[in-house]
């Protein structure tokens, strides 16, 4: 029987936090010890320190007592939901003083040596770590997921990466849990469409081209794909939705993308990991799906569905994506980074 590890999460009372909460529920490896948030949250009872957003609050965590972000009392192994304004101080104080922190964050997403990981993509992007400590002078270390619009798009031209992509465009269509709670103003967002996110379209560019690059000794190799991105925010709540268009260098056939897709398995479904949706990219062959309501919270909100593969009369092919934005976008995502992780022995 594995020994189970004690985990706490930076940022328990947010929106994030809150999911994290939600997904850690019976997980048969984490358990859930330890909360941390603000001063203005510190001391009290997790049940008054936040309003609970996501239906019935889990009564395990309802009682324990919020601790503020210090080094100290909290376990080895952190999720971090960390407020993007004050996340980079924290975790590095974390992690120079011998935490594992999982971040969900932004802040060091971009950092050379900080792996932006998607376990089905770029596992061998965690070789990071060693060089990150050594010149950081860090015990612990720091691993990031990437934006929930990102990890949609990734996840989407995973099985395709083989066929060597030159060029990409791709226009989200993005839920408003994307934005948090309260988030976008119901009169904003009702029977409406905001063409645009304050910093989305440079982060889900540079990202993807992190996330699908190479491992090169002590830094990734971005991909040298030519990615244009659009942003908006719809009247969806949970699930967002990517169109892309996708250019290839070797020219592959429809045939030779959709048997790529169909047998796309990665170390996450080889190790069996907890949250590992046994199908990580899954096509739907129906003409009028993916869709949010029907197919984002299937596979438990962690797989990302593909549908509408067709030639592109401007680049090669085109295609729709869609995945769980607070799921596999946030909390789903760092605790499969963290599954990975020790799958690796980096948490013993
Ligand atoms: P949020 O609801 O505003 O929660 C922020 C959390 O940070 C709260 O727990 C808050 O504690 C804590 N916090 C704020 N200032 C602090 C301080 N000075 N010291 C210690 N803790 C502090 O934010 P969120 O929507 O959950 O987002 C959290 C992070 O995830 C952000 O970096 C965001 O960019 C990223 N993200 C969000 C989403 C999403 O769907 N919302 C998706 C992907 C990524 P108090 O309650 O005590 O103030």
């Amino acid at each position: 029987m594995q020994t189970r590890i004690e985990v706490g999460i930076l940022g328990a009372t947010g929106m994030v936090g809150q999911h994290f909460v939600k997904f850690l529920q019976g997980h048969p490896w984490f358990d859930l010890k330890w909360l941390g948030a603000s001063d203005r949250s510190a001391g009290k009872k997790y049940k008054d320190a936040m309003t609970w957003h996501l239906g019935v609050a889990p009564e395990t965590v309802a009682g324990l007592t919020v601790d503020d972000c210090k080094p100290g009392n909290a376990p080895r192994l952190l999720f971090s939901a960390m407020d993007a304004g004050v996340a980079t101080e924290i975790e590095r104080a974390f992690a120079q003083a011998g935490h594992v922190v999982v971040s969900n964050s932004r802040n060091h997403r971009m950092e050379q040596d900080v792996p932006l990981l998607v376990p089905e993509i770029n596992a061998d992007h965690l070789k990071l770590i060693p060089g990150q400590q050594r010149t950081r002078g860090w015990k612990g270390q720091i691993v990031t997921n990437p934006n929930c619009s990102t990890v949609v798009l990734t996840m989407g031209l995973a099985p395709m990466k083989q066929f060597g992509i030159t060029r990409l465009i791709t226009t989200t269509m993005q839920a408003i849990s994307g934005a948090g709670y309260p988030g976008v103003p119901s009169m904003d967002i009702v029977g409406n469409v905001i063409p645009f996110i304050g910093n989305e379209e440079e982060k889900m560019q540079e990202e993807t081209q992190k996330i699908l690059g190479e491992f090169r000794g002590d830094r990734i190799e971005p991909l040298a794909a030519r990615v244009s991105a659009h942003c908006n925010r719809v009247a969806v709540v949970d699930g967002h939705t990517v169109t892309v268009s996708v250019e290839f260098s070797s020219k592959p056939s429809i045939a030779d993308l959709r048997h790529a897709i169909d047998t796309f398995r990665a170390l996450p479904q080889e190790r069996a990991l907890p949250s590992a949706p046994p199908r990580p990219v899954i096509y739907m062959e129906e003409a009028n799906r993916p869709q949010p309501r029907k197919d984002a919270e299937r596979e438990r909100g962690m797989a990302a569905f593909i549908g509408r593969l067709r030639p592109c009369p401007a680049l090669d092919y085109k295609f729709v994506a869609l995945g769980h934005n607070t799921i596999r976008g946030a909390a789903g995502a760092a605790v499969l980074n963290a599954e990975l992780m020790h799958s690796e022995g980096m948490l013993d």
